[in-house]
């Protein structure tokens, strides 16, 4: 008979597989594979079409519809520059807390969630049980699209999601979506003493931070309506992180680059926002080449993240506050995976142990109490399917 380990062991095993974005998660992915088909779980592996990647699905119990999905990321943000107390590849007790890469963000979670999958192997459910493993959520949630779109239909489908990311095991139904753009300005150099019949990348680009700065007003100033009242701030935000141009302070700038991103709130699309901002980019255009038809403005959107929109009493919402007794209602301001499994037709909800303070950071840690109390969520789950409800 397969080996059966324990939640710590297999988080054990997990932080020690180095999976950090840019580099492989396949030992990962195959040595959960190897654990769970040892256990008699079906899994399907969906293979990044052109990395060393791979994402997994896999179902447990009688093959019908309404499956409660469990879904995690398998990559870890780097540890480069870093103080590290101890090896970040290895998990470390010490003080009541297990230190090691991804212990909170979220292999803690993937952990207690294949540990929950092979005991479910050994177990009569009435209700299935799925697990949904992806790559790349570090560097802009990439990975849990094209899982979804190859996973389906090779398993019946399931009802709903729940995201394990750390929320401390409170229940977080709603975040906001996301769309970031590079932007490059391309001007006209001459002399700053005749700027006039120059143009500057960086006082143009100047053009389209201020417009950033006036929607965020307009926003401040709006009265927040229906879910959106929920978040901080309630509007969608506009922001410029990095901005880099010019060669002098007495020549017109030739390029000015800048990243440029929306938080939007679920009330506003996102595409909607896509359109205003590119329209205030042709615009500003237009009026640059009349002077050099030369310059202009490139846009490269550099990443898309799907919202998650608080749902009316929500399946997901309804079996995770059922499993940790939280009634409060809560959004985040961070993005999650979440919203790609609402956009696939799962309802779903964000719930996982850990504080999302300490991911990313050195020395990162999951409490005991933390990682046991996710166990004890896992224990009603398997409870709860069991008697199909
Ligand atoms: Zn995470």
């Amino acid at each position: 008979m397969a080996e059966r380990l324990t939640p710590l062991e297999i988080m054990e095993k997990l932080v020690g597989f180095p999976t950090v974005s840019r580099d492989t998660n396949l030992p990962l992915i195959d040595w959960v594979e190897g654990y769970l088909t040892e256990h008699g779980v079906e899994v399907f592996r969906h293979e990044h079409p052109d990395e060393p990647k791979a994402g997994l699905w896999a179902h447990v119990g009688p093959k019908v519809e309404g499956a409660v999905v469990l879904s995690g990321h398998t990559d870890v943000v780097p540890v480069d520059g870093q103080d590290w107390t101890s090896d970040p590849w290895t998990v470390t007790e010490r003080d009541g807390k297990y230190f090691g890469r991804g212990c909170t963000d979220m292999k803690g979670f993937d952990a207690l969630a294949i540990w929950a999958m092979a005991e479910a192997a050994h177990m009569d459910l009435e209700r299935p049980l799925q697990l949904a493993l992806t790559y790349d959520e570090e560097i802009g949630l990439i990975g849990a699209d094209p899982l979804l779109r190859d996973a389906e239909g090779r398993f019946p489908k399931g009802e709903l999601a729940i995201i394990g990311e750390p929320t401390g095991l409170q229940v977080v139904t709603g975040h906001k979506s996301g769309i970031g753009y590079d932007v490059h300005v391309r001007g006209y150099e001459v002399h700053s003493s005749i700027a006039y019949k120059g143009v500057s990348a960086v006082m143009e680009g100047a053009r389209l931070i201020m417009w950033a700065n006036a929607m965020n007003a307009e926003g401040m100033a709006k009265e927040p309506t229906g879910v959106d009242a929920a978040f901080d701030p309630p509007w969608t935000n506009v922001h410029v992180g990095v901005i880099e141009g010019g060669t002098a302070h007495n020549i017109t700038a030739k390029d000015c680059h800048f990243v440029l991103t929306f938080r939007c709130v679920p009330g506003d699309d996102p595409e909607d926002w896509a359109k205003r901002f590119e329209d205030e980019v042709r615009r500003i255009e237009a009026e640059m080449q009349k002077i050099r038809p030369e310059a202009g403005i490139d846009i490269d959107r550099r990443f898309e993240a799907a919202g998650l929109t608080p749902e009316e009493d929500g399946a997901a919402e309804r079996l995770a506050r059922l499993m940790t007794g939280d009634n409060g209602s809560h959004v985040v301001s961070y993005g999650t995976e979440a919203g790609y499994f609402q956009r696939h037709g799962f309802s779903a909800a964000v719930c996982g142990p850990g504080d999302i303070a300490l991911a990313h950071q050195p020395d990162e840690y999951i409490t005991k109490e933390q990682f046991e109390a996710g166990h004890a969520f896992m224990r009603r789950l398997l409870d709860h399917l069991k008697e199909g409800q």
